[in-house]
C-alpha cells in the first residue's frame, strides 16, 4: 500500500514548519522539516570554510557528505556525518548560508533523494519550497501556505523578541524580500505554487484556522482519517 503524503510549500516565515508539525501530531504523520536539511548542508559548508558562491567547492563537498534525520521523541533531528547537529543550524548565519548555497543542483539531488525516500516508507507532511512541484509531485494533497512579507516579518520579529534577540523590523522585512527573491527566482526548482496545490493565506487565519483547513484538504483529496 502507498503512504498518504502532505506537501506543503510557501515563503520563510509562513508558519510552515509549526502548522506543518501540528497537523502531523493530529494525523499520526511523520513530519519532515526539509528546510532544516539544507541547513545541515550549509553547517557542513561553513565549517569546512567554503564561501556561498565557491560551486566547485559546494559541488565536491557534496560528494561525501552525510545528511540523515531520526526522530527523537517525535522531534525531527538532523544528523550531519553522524553528528545530532539540531541545535547548531537555526541560527541567521546558517539560513542565510541555507539560502544561498540551496540554488547549486548538487546539494538538491542530495537531499530530493533522501526525502522521497522517507515519504517512502511513511505518511508524510513534509514542508519546504519545492515539494509539491519537484520531490513528491504525486502527494495527494499540495498546500502552497504563504502570508504578507508584512505579517511574516512581525512574527519573526516577535519570535526573535521573546528570545530576546535585538533586532529591527525593517532589517527582517528586507530579509523576507531579498530571501523571497532568491527562493523564486533561482534556476532549479524555484519556489512556486504547484498547478494542483491550494492556497492557503495565513495572513489573517489563526494557527488553528490553517491546522483544520489543511486537515480538510487532505480528506477531500482522499484521506481517510478516524475509522
Ligand atoms: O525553511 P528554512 O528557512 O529552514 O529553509 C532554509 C533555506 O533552505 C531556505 O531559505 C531555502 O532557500 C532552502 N530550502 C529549499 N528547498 C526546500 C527547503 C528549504 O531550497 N525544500
Amino acid at each position: 500500500m502507498g503512504h498518504f503524503n502532505i506537501a506543503v510549500d510557501g515563503p520563510a516565515g509562513a508558519g510552515k514548519s509549526t502548522i506543518a508539525r501540528m497537523v502531523a501530531k493530529k494525523l499520526g504523520f511523520v513530519y519532515v522539516d526539509t528546510g532544516a536539511m539544507y541547513r545541515t548542508m550549509a553547517l557542513h559548508f561553513i565549517r569546512l570554510g567554503i564561501g556561498p558562491g565557491d560551486e566547485e567547492a559546494i559541488a565536491r563537498a557534496c560528494r561525501d557528505v552525510d545528511v540523515t534525520i531520526c526522530y527523537e521523541d517525535g522531534a525531527q533531528q538532523v544528523m550531519l556525518n553522524g553528528e545530532n547537529v539540531s541545535g547548531l543550524i537555526r541560527t541567521e548565519e546558517v539560513g542565510s548560508m541555507a539560502s544561498a548555497t540551496s540554488v547549486y543542483a548538487p546539494v538538491r539531488k542530495k537531499l530530493v533523494e533522501l526525502q522521497q525516500e522517507l515519504a517512502k516508507k511513511a505518511d508524510v507532511i513534509m514542508d519546504g519550497r519545492d515539494i509539491g512541484t519537484c520531490v513528491l509531485p504525486d502527494a495527494p494533497a499540495k498546500i502552497y501556505l504563504t502570508a504578507s512579507v508584512e505579517v511574516r516579518a512581525g512574527r519573526r520579529f516577535k519570535e526573535l523578541a521573546e528570545k530576546g534577540v535585538e533586532c529591527s523590523l525593517k532589517e527582517i522585512e528586507e530579509d523576507i524580500r531579498e530571501r523571497d527573491y532568491r527562493d523564486m527566482n533561482r534556476e532549479h526548482s524555484p519556489l512556486k505554487q504547484a498547478e494542483d496545490a491550494v492556497m492557503l493565506d495565513s495572513s489573517a487565519m489563526t494557527i488553528d484556522q490553517v491546522v483544520d483547513a489543511i486537515i480538510r484538504i487532505a480528506c477531500e483529496r482522499g484521506l481517510e482519517v478516524g475509522a
